[in-house]
C-alpha cells in the first residue's frame, strides 16, 4: 500500500490537469445522516415522495419543509480531513476541477472553488420562471413556499438539486466532460462508479491516457481502469495521499 501511494503521489506531482471526481464515500467520515437515519417527522417518508418534480407540483409546502429539514442536517456537519486535503490540493495547482455528486456543500465549505455538483446544492435554489440563483447567503428566503425575490417575476422557487427523472444539467455536464477528455489525472473518491453519466468522467480521462487513482473503502464500477486503486475510508486515504504531496504544477 505505502508503495502504491507513493506512486500515486508521483503521478500528481507530475500532472498538469486534475480531475476529481467524488460521491457520497468523501462525506461518510462528516456523518452527514440521511433524512431517515435523522429520524422524527420524516422518518416514514422516502426521498422519492419529495424529490420529484411531480411531488413539487403537487405539494410545493410538504416539499421545502423537508428540504429546510436536510438543510439543517446539513448543516450542522463539517467538511472531513478528506474534503480539506482536496481544497489544499487545487490551492497550489492552476488547472483543477472537483466534479462531484454530492449535494451536500461540503468541498465548498472546505474551501474548493472550482467545483462542479453534478446534482445540485442542497443550499442554493433557483426560480423556475426566470432562472434567477439564490445561493447559501440567501438560502432561507422567506414564505413557505419562497417566491422569486426579483421584482416582478413572482416564479417559485425551488431547491436546486437533481430530482428524480430530472437530467443532470448539460452545462455542468459538458465542461466537466470537456475537463476531463483533456486531464492527465483523475482522482476518483468514494463513489461506485455505477451512476451515469457522470460516471463517464473517469472513463473519458482514461480515455486521454489520463493516470486514473482510485480510493474506495470496495472495488468499483471504476477499478478495472484504475492505475492504483486505493482501498480505505476516503477520509483517511485522501489526506495521506496529497498531504506529502510536494503540490506544484508539473514539478518533477
Ligand atoms: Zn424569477
Amino acid at each position: 500500500m505505502e508503495d502504491k501511494i507513493k506512486k500515486a503521489r508521483d503521478a500528481i506531482a507530475k500532472a498538469y490537469k486534475i480531475i476529481v471526481f467524488t460521491g457520497a464515500g468523501i462525506s461518510k467520515e462528516s456523518g452527514v445522516p440521511t433524512f431517515r437515519e435523522a429520524g422524527g417527522l420524516w422518518e416514514e417518508f422516502k426521498a422519492e415522495d419529495f424529490a420529484t418534480p411531480e411531488a413539487f407540483s403537487r405539494r410545493p409546502k410538504e416539499v421545502w419543509e423537508w428540504y429546510r429539514f436536510r438543510r439543517d442536517l446539513a448543516r450542522k456537519v463539517e467538511p472531513n480531513p478528506g474534503h480539506y486535503a482536496v481544497a489544499r490540493l487545487e490551492d497550489a495547482r492552476s488547472d483543477f476541477m472537483v466534479a462531484t455528486q454530492n449535494i451536500d456543500n461540503l468541498h465548498t465549505r472546505a474551501g474548493s472553488r472550482n467545483v462542479i455538483e453534478l446534482h445540485g446544492n442542497i443550499m442554493h435554489s433557483y426560480c423556475m420562471k426566470c432562472g434567477l440563483l439564490a445561493d447559501e447567503s440567501e438560502a432561507e428566503l422567506p414564505g413557505e413556499v419562497p417566491v422569486c425575490p426579483r421584482e416582478g417575476c413572482g416564479g417559485v422557487m425551488r431547491p436546486k438539486v437533481v430530482w428524480f427523472g430530472e437530467q443532470l444539467d448539460p452545462d455542468d455536464l459538458d465542461r466537466s466532460y470537456m475537463f476531463a477528455s483533456e486531464a492527465d489525472c483523475c482522482l476518483v473518491i468514494g463513489t461506485s462508479g455505477f451512476v451515469y453519466p457522470a460516471a463517464q468522467i473517469p472513463f473519458l480521462a482514461k480515455r486521454n491516457d489520463a493516470c486514473v487513482i482510485e480510493i474506495n473503502p470496495e472495488p468499483s464500477g471504476i477499478t478495472q481502469i484504475a492505475d492504483y486503486f486505493l482501498q480505505g475510508p476516503a477520509a483517511q486515504i485522501t489526506p495521506q495521499l496529497l498531504e506529502e504531496n510536494k503540490y506544484a504544477d508539473g514539478a518533477d
